[in-house]
């Protein structure tokens, strides 16, 4: 098979009049969750010839998997493969003049926000209302839209949502909102439990919810159609199809609320060339000092924090962990000491900013929990500052 690139989609997609090879091929395409919904997305966007995709998960592959996840093969789970991985290598043989890269982490500490601001459009392909409402942050942040899609058995729902347009966390119910936000106050090891059921998912709902995420992102990425009314965005509206019926339904819904904790300004965001996560604390915060023009700073860890040791109740044992929060579940199944041990018998000793008085001034800003290419918002006496860590820009392109 040869790898040189070709045309794609030369004498097909050009018959259809809004389609615009040149944006389509050019674009930067997140997708995020490569499940069974994230197997469909991926699989269109490769037949569309997206130019740029990166891909999400840090899931392995299960057998489970294989019902509904076309990029998938019984020797992946064999293996014990990761998703991202195996469903970029598929999509290159579906078609080789996409770029895609796989990222193995988590879509909020593992992926940096810089990444998130570069590209055109994110498909969430989630399985967990945490996750959605975690990304559902980073791309207001990022000030990116994002294509929800949600499966259940036969019943599936689509929407897209777009920063001071809509937001995840404002459509959310009530009781929702309580649930998750109690989740969420509880420490990371007591949360991995609960944060991802088991849905039950057909291979026909993930196709079409699938499908129908992908041609929104394709609507995202041709906006002058939208506005000249050629075509209706599913911004602000729900799509909802219910298959033992055959019912579907498109309702307005555009709820973008002062109150939400949701809604942040991560603006303007300095590119600074020499900050990168590979440096030390030590450093970093040298060369943000230089920057900023005073010594008085803070960098404040908004999506996990670092703890050194967890402590445990009663008897005050003490054990060194050293790693952001999201990690600490891992700690603790590797020592049986631990293991044993109930969630809520141990304490964290954590950090949520890291400035000069951080004892650990020689790891870097990724051990802390900081990812490559990431904007670090950075509190000083002169205000708040968000600073990309531009020496990072090709971080996640040399992931293949
Ligand atoms: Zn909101």
């Amino acid at each position: 098979m040869s790898t040189e690139k070709n045309n794609w989609g030369e004498g097909v997609f050009d018959l259809l009049s809004w389609f615009r090879m040149d944006r389509v091929h050019d674009a930067r395409v997140m997708v995020v969750g490569s499940g069974a919904l994230g197997n469909e997305a991926l699989k269109n966007l490769a037949l569309f010839g997206i130019g740029h995709i990166y891909v999400v998960d840090f899931d392995t592959i299960e057998y489970s998997n294989l019902t509904r996840s076309i990029l998938f093969r019984e020797e992946d789970a064999d293996k014990g493969y990761y998703k991202a991985d195996v469903a970029a290598a598929r999509v290159r043989e579906i078609n080789k003049n996409v770029e895609i890269h796989p990222i193995i982490g988590r879509l909020d500490a593992e992926v940096g926000l810089g990444l998130y601001r570069s590209v055109d459009v994110v498909l969430g392909c989630l399985d967990s209302q945490i996750a959605r409402m975690q990304l559902n942050r980073q791309c207001i942040r990022a000030g990116v839209p994002w294509v929800d899609g949600g499966i259940d058995n036969l019943v599936g729902m689509a929407r897209v949502f777009k920063k001071g347009v809509n937001c995840y966390e404002c459509e959310l119910s009530e009781s929702s909102k309580i649930q998750i936000y109690n989740k969420l106050s509880c420490s990371d090891v007591a949360r991995r439990n609960t944060e991802h059921g088991r849905v039950p998912t057909t291979p026909v709902i993930a196709s079409i919810i699938g499908a129908v995420q992908v041609q929104e992102a394709m609507k995202l990425l041709h906006e002058g159609y939208v506005k000249d009314g050629t075509f209706t965005s599913l911004c602000g509206r729900w799509f909802n199809y219910e298959g033992s019926h055959m019912t579907t339904r498109v309702y307005k819904s555009a709820v973008w609320s002062d109150d939400c904790m949701a809604h942040e300004d991560w603006e303007p965001v300095i590119a600074v060339d020499n900050l990168g996560a590979g440096m030390t604390v030590a450093s970093a915060l040298q060369c943000i000092s230089e920057k900023l023009g005073t010594s008085n700073v803070e960098i404040n860890l908004r999506n996990t924090r670092f703890v050194d040791k967890l402590v445990t109740r009663g008897d005050n044992k003490v054990f060194n962990v050293m790693c952001p929060e999201f990690r600490v579940a891992d700690s603790i199944d590797a020592d049986r000491r631990l293991y044993t041990r109930l969630n809520s018998d141990i304490n964290q000793n954590a950090f949520e900013n890291i400035d000069s008085t951080f004892p650990y001034q020689d790891l870097t800003l990724n051990q802390v929990g900081i990812p490559y290419w990431d904007v670090l918002q950075v509190s000083t006496d002169k205000g708040m500052y968000f600073l990309e860590m531009a020496a990072d820009r090709n971080y996640y392109d040399s992931r293949i």
